[in-house]
């Protein structure tokens, strides 16, 4: 299997993306420490994944806080001897985060917080634990806001994705031969709790189906698919990318007729 033996974190694991790549992972073989804020979800997808024959153990913690952070890397660690792989995922994506001229400072600095400070956490006590074991792989999600700017802005989110892409790039090259890979992880819209507020409304839906060439959002496991493939060391030889995962979103200048 990919990922036997492997042991790993995920965080944003009671969303979306988060819960299929938990799902992924222990399907291929890995054992897995499945981290988010909520415990309900967290209860859910873990005894799921067991349920599956899989390994995963929950973690409620929040990813702003540090000391909450460095225990779940560190629950990984002690359990299993070892960190392999850190998925960087849970971020929000707050309503009210719009233009510059729209989005108050608290909702900036909480997205910030979340999306931003969240992943530098996961990052320090990932390196910190992989530098101990000899390498490993940190998978950091950003998005293809990162990449691409939009006229239906969220200045905040978009910000904070930009940085966890550029931190993503200085981890990679800093820690290259110390046998840690980090790559930021750039989907398009996904089909998730995250988005279905926002799509709710037909048009906005429409707005941003006509961006994407495939004409559909994609759905959670095949995002996760991809984090399989950056968890695993199929993918040996890819650090420091921008990987992006968007149905061509970045790739078009005029998408075909619906
Ligand atoms: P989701 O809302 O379904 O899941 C996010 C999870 O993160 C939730 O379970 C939530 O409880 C958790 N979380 C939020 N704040 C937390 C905190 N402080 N500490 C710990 N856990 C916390 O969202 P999703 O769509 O699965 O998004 C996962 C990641 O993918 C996010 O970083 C998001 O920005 C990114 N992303 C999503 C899309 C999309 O279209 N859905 C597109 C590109 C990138």
């Amino acid at each position: 299997m990919q990922l036997e033996g492997k042991t790993c974190v995920v965080t944003g694991a009671a969303g979306g993306i988060g819960r299929e790549t938990v799902l992924e992972f222990c399907a291929r073989g890995a054992r897995v420490v499945a981290a988010d804020l909520r415990p309900d979800g967290l209860e859910e997808v873990v005894a799921l994944a067991v349920e599956k024959g899989g390994t995963a153990i929950a973690s409620q913690m929040d990813v702003t806080v540090a000391a909450q952070v460095k225990n779940t890397i560190d629950l990984c660690e002690q359990t299993w001897g070892r960190v392999d792989v850190v998925f960087n995922n849970a971020g929000i994506f707050p309503g009210d985060d719009g233009s510059v001229l729209e989005t108050s400072e608290e909702t900036w600095a909480h997205v910030m917080d979340v999306n931003l400070k969240g992943v530098f956490l996961g990052c320090r006590y990932a390196v910190a634990a992989m530098l101990r074991c000899g390498g490993g792989s940190i998978i950091n999600t950003a998005s293809f806001v990162a990449l691409m700017g939009a006229a239906t802005s969220q200045s905040a989110y978009t910000a904070s994705k930009g940085g966890v892409l550029s931190l993503t790039r200085e981890i990679a090259v800093e820690y290259a031969r110390k046998g840690i890979r980090a790559n930021a992880l750039c989907p398009g819209p996904v089909n998730t709790p995250l988005l279905a507020e926002l799509l709710r409304d037909p048009e906005a839906r429409q707005r941003r189906l006509v961006h994407i060439p495939v004409g559909r959002l994609a759905e959670a496991g095949e995002i996760a698919r991809a984090v399989v493939f950056l968890a695993s060391d199929d993918s040996s030889y890819v650090t420091g990318t921008e990987f992006t995962v968007d149905g061509g979103i970045t790739a078009a200048y005029v998408t075909p007729e619906s």
